[in-house]
């Protein structure tokens, strides 16, 4: 059996040669993402995997269909970039891993909040111009003094929920799914609720028509003037431009972003900085913002785990079998 991998990190490499020797696969890798381009990189291998968040559209399943090929092993969670009704006309079989180190993610986001809780990023403007002094607007609040406010509580938001809580802060939760067993770890309430209460607002939802731009400038005008805003779920759950009027404005305090709505294009690539979009370089120059080019979930075990679990599906569907990871 023969498995091609599209967007291969460097690290992803010697998990996955030592998963083909273990399961007697030969695994073919790219770092080149899957396109319509590049789908016929496939040619000959009875089944695929990618990883990565560019748009993949219609042709790239029509050449795998080509090959034989009926399955997409996608190792990661989202699969908003994926076109899933082309993909099952063309027979193809999509599956993701939905939970491959949630804690990963979940401690990005806390250590976002917490850097900005306590104003170092603006220390360190401070300081590179010779300026160490602080003033009021410096003072801070410790995390068990702290109400967080959830916006989806998954996996990853689950897994956030239980590290505040293990802090001490009071922890709300906004999430049309009721997990009973998050109940020792937050208090389920409304939105409106976590847009006027909380003093960190963290977003674990995915991208769906029902939280595209759910915060928007109504929802950054609910929050507290201290409020810290940490996004590493997708960059389009909130409006961008809102968010940089709402931070120039002080209406709310700062923001961790780990995903931009328009990242593709210049995330996990190398550009010339006066080549990148002007709403980033707005938000990077303020120093109560927090920008990573999307590497939450980028710690060993997410990645091991990430390819292991994608890697099995391929292996089971191709040999008939079905996943429990099947998306269509
Ligand atoms: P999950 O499916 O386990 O949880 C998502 C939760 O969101 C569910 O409980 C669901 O009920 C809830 N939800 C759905 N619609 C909602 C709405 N309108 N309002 C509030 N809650 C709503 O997913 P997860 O594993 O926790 O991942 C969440 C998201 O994080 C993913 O969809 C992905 O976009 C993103 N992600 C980012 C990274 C990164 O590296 N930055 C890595 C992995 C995942």
């Amino acid at each position: 059996m023969k498995i091609f991998c599209y967007g291969v990190i460097d690290i992803e490499e010697p998990y996955a040669q030592a998963w083909g020797k273990a399961n007697n696969v030969e695994v073919g890798t790219t770092s080149e993402a899957l396109t319509a381009d590049t789908a016929k990189l496939a040619k000959g291998y009875d089944g695929v995997s990618s990883k990565g968040i560019a748009p993949v559209t219609e042709e790239a399943y029509a050449t795998f269909e080509k090959f034989g090929i009926k399955q997409l092993a996608v190792r990661q969670v989202g699969v908003d970039n994926q076109d899933v009704a082309a993909a099952s006309k063309h027979g193809i079989t999509l599956t993701n891993v939905a939970s491959y180190s949630p804690r990963a993610i979940a401690e990005m986001g806390v250590t976002q909040a917490m850097y900005l809780l306590r104003h170092i990023g603006e220390y360190q403007a401070r300081m590179a111009a010779g300026n160490f002094t602080w003033d009021a607007s410096m003072s801070s609040t410790e995390i068990f003094n702290c109400t967080v406010g959830l916006i989806g509580a998954g996996h990853i938001g689950g897994a956030t929920a239980q590290i505040y809580s293990a802090l001490g802060a009071k922890v709300l939760t906004y999430d049309p799914f009721y997990d009973a067993g998050l109940e020792p770890y937050t208090t389920y309430t409304d939105l409106e609720t976590i847009f006027k209460e909380a003093d960190i607002i963290s977003l674990h939802t995915p991208l769906l028509p029902s939280t595209k731009n759910i915060i928007n400038a109504a929802a950054l005008k609910k929050m507290k003037s201290n409020a810290i805003l940490i996004n590493m779920a997708r960059g389009e759950l909130v409006d961008t431009q809102a968010l940089i009027d709402a931070l120039k404005t002080k209406e709310i305090a700062g923001a961790g972003l780990d995903t931009l709505a328009n990242e593709v294009g210049f995330f996990r690539l190398e550009k010339p900085y006066a080549e990148t979009p002007k709403d980033f370089q707005e938000l990077n120059a303020m120093p109560n913002v927090i920008v990573t080019p999307h590497v939450a979930f980028f710690t060993k075990l997410a990645v091991k785990n990430g390819l292991e679990i994608a890697l099995n599906d391929a292996k089971d569907i191709i040999d008939g079998k079905h996943s429990r990871h099947a998306v269509n």
